[in-house]
């Protein structure tokens, strides 16, 4: 196997390889909490298929998963921080990028108080 084709971290999640706090699953993405949150709800919604490393890959490939992740993220923003939330794909390391694989943070404040501006920053 070469380096470009080793599992990526949430590969092995959602292979169960690795332990995740999953809060959402249905065939075509998972999601669960980021695990080193910057914002007090810090979600990551991650298509199962691996094959796309970033949005624009995912936006050109198969649109139809991108309005999935949209769609599953709104959902949990629902959930766990009453529906309104930053929605953030960082594309590219000098973006931020760390995991090749296509993810969305849902990033929102909780269900009291507001996300600063600065609360994506490193
Ligand atoms: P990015 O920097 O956009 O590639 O985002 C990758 C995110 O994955 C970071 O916010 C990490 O904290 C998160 N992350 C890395 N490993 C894990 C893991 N095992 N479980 C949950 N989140 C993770």
């Amino acid at each position: 196997m070469t380096e470009e084709s080793q599992p990526t971290v949430f590969s092995l999640i959602i292979d169960r390889k690795i332990p995740a706090d999953i809060v959402y699953e249905n065939d075509a993405v998972i999601a669960f909490k980021d695990i080193n949150p910057k914002a007090p709800v810090h979600l990551l919604v991650v298509p199962k298929n691996p094959a796309f490393r970033n949005v624009s890959e995912l936006a050109a490939g198969d649109p139809t998963i991108l309005a999935e992740v949209v769609r599953v993220a709104k959902e949990l923003a629902t959930k766990f921080c009453g529906g309104e939330y930053r929605l953030v794909f960082n594309e590219g390391e000098s973006a931020g990028q760390t995991v090749f694989h296509v993810h969305a943070h849902v990033l929102g404040s909780g269900l009291d108080g507001a996300l600063t501006e600065g609360s994506l920053g490193d």
